[in-house]
């Protein structure tokens, strides 16, 4: 597609969660397969795509503001054209299509396969919209252009969700759960492989269902043996397993292999039998307890990495209490905190007993404070121990200073290992790190 001549360059601006990302990759892919040339930044685009995220307020906030910008962009002619894509557009096309006209088109989650359509459309000077039922599932033939380092790469391995977690949209922004085959992720494995690719991060919104909608039982451990396979990979990190349905089965595939990290991302939400019976999670106080003490005891030096929503409707200062001495009590090396975010369209938005905003806040704060404490005395415990790093990135201010991640850090949500160095090193090689001292959430060490 040229413009005077010269091919439309097309930027892209991905928010939200490393699934959005990886569409945006392959939206990318799409469009340099359709003879786009793909800027670097936003600046040297003629058409930028943004892919949106519109699963709560705090991340639909960030994508109105991110379109405003470009639209700022565009009045002053610095942009040719606008296209909205993602969740935010399958949630709300039609209020996205009234309130800014001057976005060019509207893609929604299940039309990506539209996308090199759509922006020879819109550099041609055409406003569309291309919103159907969520039922995208990406295969391995279909490009990717790179928005992470080359030596760390997103495999997601589903799309959609099949849970009815009562404060949750996302299975009417991405549908039902289905699941991509184990022979074309081991393909995309190489292929990232062969890119570069020495971490492969695993994600879906429930990793623990993978392979259910066609086997009608977990295909997960399969899958990692054979992602195992693939020579290159070095580590296999497992974002977003669901705890009642993390099997006996799943860690052992976790401790049987040398590649899978002794990391395991569990969102649990909240602790209190009352909370978690509203959210619908299908998990007790007592189950969660077990499944904890069982990962402990059977993944040596396991790092677990939760995630909890504060002020859902109905939840007392008693149920937050049962909730801060159950973080106490579980010492959760890596630990994030919600507010619940009231979502029309999601049961719980029509529960009694709303929480005051004021007492999200200070929920949230309450919880942070006490994470800081443990978080840094899980950090000290490695003071003196080697681990293994994977370098990232080096200081631009001073070239001795590296900064890279240990199997306990997960990309963009971790805390990180701070290298000195006077060695030759290179960015995505994997180094031998003495610990020497902790500062807050990351550690300090040395080659
Ligand atoms: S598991 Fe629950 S919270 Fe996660 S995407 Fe599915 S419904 Fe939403």
């Amino acid at each position: 597609m040229k413009k005077n001549n010269l091919p439309v360059r097309v930027g892209i601006v991905s928010l939200g969660c490393p699934k959005t990302l990886v569409d945006s990759e392959i939206l990318l892919g799409k469009a340099q397969g359709a003879h786009f040339s793909i800027a670097r930044d936003i600046e040297q685009s003629d058409v930028v795509l943004l892919n949106t995220c519109g699963f709560i307020k705090d991340a639909k906030q960030e994508s109105i503001d991110a379109l405003l910008k470009l639209i700022e962009l565009k009045k002053k002619k610095k942009l040719l054209g606008i296209v909205v894509a993602g969740c935010l557009v399958q949630r709300y096309a039609e209020e996205l299509k009234k309130e800014f006209s001057e976005v060019d088109a509207l893609v929604g989650s299940g039309d990506y396969r539209a996308i090199a359509e759509v922006l020879k459309k819109v550099a041609a000077g055409q406003k569309l919209v291309s919103v159907h039922e969520a039922g995208y599932l990406a295969a391995a033939d279909e490009a990717r252009v790179a928005l992470t380092p080359k030596h760390s790469r997103y495999l997601k391995i589903s799309e959609g969700c099949d849970h009815e977690c009562s404060f949750c949209v996302i299975p009417s922004l991405r549908g039902p759960y289905r699941s991509r085959r184990i022979a074309d992720l081991v393909k995309e494995a190489k292929k990232l492989a062969e890119e570069g690719a020495k971490e492969l991060v695993v994600i879906g919104q429930d990793i623990t269902k993978f392979g259910w909608d066609y086997a009608r039982k977990s295909l997960l451990p399969e899958l990692l043996e054979a992602l195992g396979a693939v020579r290159e990979i070095r580590w296999i990190r497992l974002l977003y397993t669901y705890p009642s349905t993390l099997t006996d089965e799943m860690i052992q595939a976790v401790t049987r292999s040398k590649k899978i990290c002794r990391y395991i991302d569990l969102p649990l939400q909240h602790i209190s039998d009352k909370i978690l019976k509203a959210m619908r999670r299908g998990s007790t106080k007592k189950q969660i307890g077990e499944l904890i003490r069982k990962l402990r005891a059977r993944i040596p030096e396991v790092v677990i990495r939760t995630s909890f929503i504060v002020g859902f409707p109905g939840e007392t200062e008693e149920d937050f209490q049962e909730l801060l001495s159950f973080i106490r009590d579980m010492k959760f090396e890596r630990l994030g905190v919600f507010r619940y975010s009231r979502e029309e369209g999601s049961a719980a938005a029509t529960l009694p007993d709303q929480v005051p905003e004021k007492i999200k806040e200070d929920r949230y704060h309450r919880i942070m404070r006490l994470q800081q404490g443990i978080a840094r005395e899980a950090n000290r415990r490695f003071v003196g121990r080697e681990l293994r790093v994977l370098l990232e990135t080096q200081d631009s201010e001073d070239p001795f200073r590296w900064t890279g991640r240990s199997y306990m850090d997960a990309p963009e949500v971790d805390g990180a290992v701070l290298v000195r160095t006077e060695k030759s090193v290179a960015t995505g090689k994997f180094y031998t790190v003495k610990i020497t001292d902790v500062q807050d959430y990351d550690l300090v060490g040395k080659i």
